[in-house]
């Protein structure tokens, strides 16, 4: 252990990291001993000497160092060690895969030991981030273990998140090994088909934490069906049309889809082809959502089922209450749209929104709507993206399965 530089907390700082959590932030550390490289091992002391966590070091973010254990007695840092947290979190994924699920999350960060590390499956198709200066640092050892163990088509990279800035690192993207992944790569999803484009597609190429969202949605447009006319569905924040194809399988008559993007619209044209919907009715609005949901309502539109899911609009705490303001524009619109007995599912996936907040954001916008509804279910991130309990930033996407009341 002599041999590596050490990071040496301020009093009191340990709690956190005996709690083993696995950040450390700058502004707990008395002080580096020793000269790191970015994302090299270090080992981390409480103000009193005592060995607490090795951790990856990050010069450039505000999160100084990623923790990956807490053991002294062992270096982790070999390819075996790595090699075993890989194939752990491959194996929790194994009951999610089936014959009719072939693309999911393999590696999740953090909840997975593996600060920084995502690994995404889409069918023969892996895409890696390597988000932090750990991860960045290890990449060829990373890239290697993936290839060998996972044996894809295509190994691509797509570590163009934003978090790469905080960590001082420039984007990277494309073919890590093996053969150039088609430009739309077809996976399949609850028995449904859908492209991905890997290369520019949202974060690796699809909403993939959504996956159970999807079928639920899926399961109550068809209880709907079941016991009167069939709903129709407007798909707000649509991206390329997921749960607009889980809607028409469950047996919506209509969808309205929106988004800024006509791209990704296109896109989701050929997925409804993909799965025999191409003549089905699908209207698609190019738009702001925040003035296509008001200008929906003042053409006296109404629907049966409505589908809130926007990107994030908090980053920090400091955007709290802004993004609160537009959660709660977006949910008066829609409640106002839904239909007496419809159903509103909403999202957020801002981490600094508390499923606490979210809640009290719904209830003000009934509220100001003057519309009675209640909550009917709460929906979370796809189990293939779990929340390690020492870490509960991993919960991120968090939502309400909202009825609007049939009177009022
Ligand atoms: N529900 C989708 C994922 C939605 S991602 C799925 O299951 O796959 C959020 C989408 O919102 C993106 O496609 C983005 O282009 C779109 N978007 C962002 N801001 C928007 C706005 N102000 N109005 C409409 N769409 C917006």
């Amino acid at each position: 252990m002599k041999n590596y530089a050490r990071i040496i907390l301020k009093p009191k700082r340990e709690a956190s990291v005996l709690r083993r959590h696995p950040w450390i932030f700058s502004g707990g550390i008395v002080r580096v001993e020793g000269k790191p490289e970015t994302g090299a091992l270090v080992v981390v002391h409480s103000a009193g000497g005592e060995f607490l966590a090795w951790g990856h070091y990050s010069p450039h973010s505000q999160i100084r160092a990623r923790l990956v254990s807490w053991d002294a007695d062992e270096t982790p840092d070999t390819p075996t060690f790595w090699r075993g947290r890989i194939q752990r979190a491959i194996a929790g994924r194994v009951p999610i895969l089936s014959p009719t699920i072939n693309a999911c999350r393999l590696v999740h960060a953090e909840s997975d030991g593996i600060p920084g590390l995502i690994v995404d499956r889409y069918a023969g198709t892996v895409v890696v981030q390597y988000l932090t200066a750990g991860t960045e640092a290890r990449r060829e050892l990373f890239t290697d273990l993936l290839w060998e163990l996972l044996s894809p088509r295509s190994l691509y990279e797509r570590s163009d998140a934003d978090v790469r800035q905080k960590e001082g690192l420039a984007s990277r993207v494309g073919l890590l090994r093996g053969v150039e992944p088609p430009g739309s790569v077809e996976i399949i999803e609850n028995g449904l088909y859908f492209g991905i484009d890997v290369r520019q597609g949202h974060k690796s190429g699809f909403y993939l934490d959504q996956r159970e969202n999807r079928q639920r949605l899926r399961d109550l447009v068809a209880g709907m069906a079941c016991t009167g006319p069939s709903p129709d569905l407007l798909n707000a924040f649509a991206y390329t049309g997921g749960f607009a194809v889980y809607g028409l399988a469950g047996g919506v008559v209509s969808v309205v889809n929106v988004d800024t993007s006509a791209d990704v619209l296109r896109q989701g044209r050929e997925n409804l082809a993909r799965n025999g919907f191409e003549t089905a009715s699908v209207e698609d609005i190019v738009g702001d959502a925040f003035a296509v949901l008001r200008d929906l309502r003042q053409a006296g539109r109404q629907f049966d089922v409505i589908v809130l899911d926007p990107p994030k609009f908090a980053f920090t705490q400091r955007d709290v209450q802004k993004a609160a303001r537009g959660y709660k524009d977006i949910n008066m619109q829609a409640l106002h749209l839904l239909r007496p007995g419809g159903l509103l599912l909403t999202f957020s996936c801002s981490g600094a929104i508390s499923a606490d907040l979210f809640q009290k954001i719904l209830f003000g916008a009934a509220l100001d709507a003057g519309v009675e509804a209640r909550i009917i279910g709460t929906l979370t991130q796809g189990r293939d993206h779990p929340v390690a309990l020492t870490f509960p930033e991993g919960a991120y996407l968090k939502g309400l399965v909202v009825e609007r009341a049939y009177h009022g």
